[in-house]
């Protein structure tokens, strides 16, 4: 039987399970990645040796059944996310900040212990170096007679079966295809919303955890803002306070909203504030591999999931995965382990029919 070839666009979760899974059953797949490092949107941040600070995808629960599945295939352990029996409410802006009493919490959420990115790195060790080609910003998509031709900016790579793991509304917007995709298939993925492409996640270092002490917390909800929600990120290796701002402030710049996430901590733990040790913050809506504007607006997780996203393309040459087009949590990190097994085995029936095989 010919070595069958398959090409696997973007090397966030969905792409690398994917190597993955086709390595364990003897397929080398080769992945196209724009960025120069993988992992998407799953991006840990390391300001000292075994602190982890995350920009990216974060949480989990006991229902995310297919990551948790993941993480055991991977010996990588999770671990409870810290909330405190209180937390720190902002309801306006007239009010000072509140310390409320959490209510017990039954579903709790989990990190993955020492860092997200433990997922993206032993992913990558499972793979060899040959199977992952970074700075490969892919650009038009042919069918051939015989199998696809993929384009990037740099260099030209023909495959029996093409996976494409990007967010379909980056998908469409990004790719030119020959011939066209189906007018429905393009409508529904230009409107289909790419889950946290709008977010932007901040991150405060400090030298002590002055936070988990009995009067106070690490958590905060806000209506004033400009964050809105903040957690304890405290990992081995330091100190932190995580969470998300309001969308609106990708509008300034990023020393803009250090001043004001500042100001509105000093609000909240006052003077010991000004100790902070770092900041960091990563506006998605700016990351060009991530986030297109839509044309019109879109909810919450719109179109995630559609059925059409299964649907065979280019007479099941290429296939449609990524985290949007789960079947389960779309968006979510499960739901691009989800997307991405499903893929691995669509690419092997495919293959499998090309040489006529049952
Ligand atoms: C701020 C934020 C917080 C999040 N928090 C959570 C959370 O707490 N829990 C959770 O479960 N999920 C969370 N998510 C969602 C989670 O990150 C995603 O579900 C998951 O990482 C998606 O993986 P993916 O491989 O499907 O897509 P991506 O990670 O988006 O991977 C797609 C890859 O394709 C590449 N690419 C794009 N265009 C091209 C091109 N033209 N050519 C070649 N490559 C290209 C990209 O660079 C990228 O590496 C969060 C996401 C963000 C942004």
């Amino acid at each position: 039987m010919p070595k069958p070839n398959i090409l696997i666009i973007g090397a966030g979760l969905s792409g690398l399970v994917t190597a993955f899974d086709l390595a364990q059953k003897g397929v080398q797949a080769v992945i196209l990645e724009a960025r120069s490092e993988p992992g998407g949107r799953i991006r840990t941040l390391r300001p000292a040796p075994n602190a982890s600070i995350e920009m990216g995808a974060t949480w989990l629960g006991n229902q995310h059944r297919n990551l948790i599945q993941l993480l055991r295939e991977l010996n990588i352990n999770i671990t409870e996310q810290h909330m405190g029996r209180k937390a720190f409410y902002e309801p306006m802006s007239v009010s000072p900040p509140q310390l409320v009493d959490l209510p017990p919490n039954p579903e709790p959420s989990y990190r993955i212990s020492g860092g997200t990115d433990q997922v993206i790195k032993a992913l990558i060790n499972r793979l060899s170096p040959e199977q992952l080609h970074v700075d490969q910003v892919v650009k038009a998509i042919s069918q051939t007679n015989d199998g696809i031709q993929v384009e990037t900016t740099s260099a030209t790579f023909n495959a029996d079966v093409v996976i494409s793991t990007l967010p379909p509304k980056m998908l469409v917007d990004s790719i030119a295809f020959s011939p066209a995709l189906p007018d429905e298939f393009l409508s529904i993925a230009s409107q289909t919303h790419t889950w946290m492409g709008e977010s932007i996640k901040v991150a405060v270092r400090f030298d002590e955890p002055f936070w988990l002490q009995p009067e106070s917390s690490g958590t905060i909800f806000s209506n004033v803002g400009p964050v809105t929600e903040m957690y304890d990120h405290s990992s081995d290796g330091g100190y932190a306070l995580v969470g998300f701002m309001n969308s609106a402030y990708h509008a300034v710049s990023q020393e803009e909203r250090k001043t004001l996430v500042l100001q509105q901590l000093r609000r909240i733990y006052g003077p010991k504030v000004d100790e902070y040790r770092g900041y960091d913050d990563v506006a998605w809506s700016k990351e060009p591999f991530t986030y297109r504007a839509y044309r019109q607006p879109v909810i919450p997780h719109q179109h995630n999931g559609h059925p059409i996203f299964q649907q065979p393309l280019f007479g099941g040459k290429f296939i449609l995965s990524g985290s949007e087009t789960a079947r389960m949590h779309p968006g979510y990190m499960d739901g691009a382990v989800d997307s991405a097994r499903r893929a691995a085995d669509e690419a092997l029936a495919a293959i499998r029919g090309k040489n006529g095989e049952h």
